[in-house]
């Protein structure tokens, strides 16, 4: 693409007052074709936003080494999961990418590499929570990886790297789940709000935390004992909400929604910054 052509490209991000910000707990990849409270949660705060330039979206389901931008112009529907009814896979989310936003992101992060790469695409991360938000697809969708060598401060440090896009009117959606442990998962309550004692308990202290905008105890989220253990026994679904807390500013109202348990090891709990 020509430098001219993404100047002109770039000029799409005009200055706006600060974009909010949403952590989105994603769940079931069923939540993408279900009718819920959640889906419906899902889609009462996207009548409420401005609508986006575009949305840079930090799924759980993307993970690399170094961190790396989907630079393509159509970027492919990936059905990352398998046991699902047909109707699953035959969903497809056909927003744009944005090359011009991945442009001015790789000109905003000063202190890494970002990698712009022509594989990956939407994953259920993005894909089955976006068709709630912005079903018509029409909004461009930049997904940014969570690098698996990299601490929980380097991806707090990095989001607070991206504060220009939201003055730019991009909307950036961290999804994942806050209290995600598939492997404990009561797979006969999964539809019920259930949660173990551990689950609650860590769950409760996470959102304490949050409330008090205590970003310190959520990074260092390792040093809270065997309830945060068992809620965050791999990284990935919990470091989304990382990138959404580095974008907080002082003072900047945080607003819990979707705030439920399911099947005793996950909860839904999502929020709104700004
Ligand atoms: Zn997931």
């Amino acid at each position: 693409m020509s430098l001219s052509l993404l100047n002109k490209m770039a000029g799409d991000f005009r200055p706006t007052p600060p974009m909010p910000v949403l952590f989105l707990g994603h769940g079931s990849p069923m939540n993408a074709i279900e009718e819920n409270e959640f889906v419906a949660g899902f889609r009462r705060i996207a009548a409420d936003l401005p609508r986006p330039a575009a949305i840079l979206c930090i799924s759980a389901h993307w993970e690399t080494r170094g961190t790396q931008l989907t630079a393509m112009a159509q970027p492919p529907t990936i059905h990352d999961f398998g046991g699902f009814p047909q109707a699953l896979f035959e969903v497809q989310y056909p927003a744009p990418g944005s090359p011009a936003l991945v442009q001015l992101t790789r000109e905003t992060v000063q202190s890494v590499h970002l990698e712009a790469t022509q594989t990956w695409g939407l994953d259920h991360g993005a894909w089955s929570v976006l068709r709630h938000l912005y079903p018509e697809a029409s909004v461009p969708v930049v997904q940014m990886s969570l690098d698996y060598l990299q601490t929980p401060d380097y991806h707090y440090q990095l989001a607070r790297e991206l504060q220009v896009l939201r003055e730019r009117g991009v909307l950036i959606v961290g999804s994942g789940n806050m209290v995600h442990n598939l492997r404990l998962l009561d797979w006969r309550r999964m539809n019920s709000p259930f949660a173990f004692d551990w689950a609650e308990e860590a769950s409760e202290k996470m959102k304490r935390f949050l409330q008090e905008g205590d970003h310190k105890r959520l990074i260092n989220y390792r040093c809270h004992g065997k309830a945060f253990e068992q809620a965050i026994p791999t990284p990935e679904h919990y470091l989304p909400m990382l990138y959404t807390l580095g974008l907080q500013q002082p003072g900047e109202k945080l607003a819990l929604f979707n705030d439920q348990p399911l099947g005793g090891s996950l909860t839904m709990t999502s929020f709104q910054i700004g």
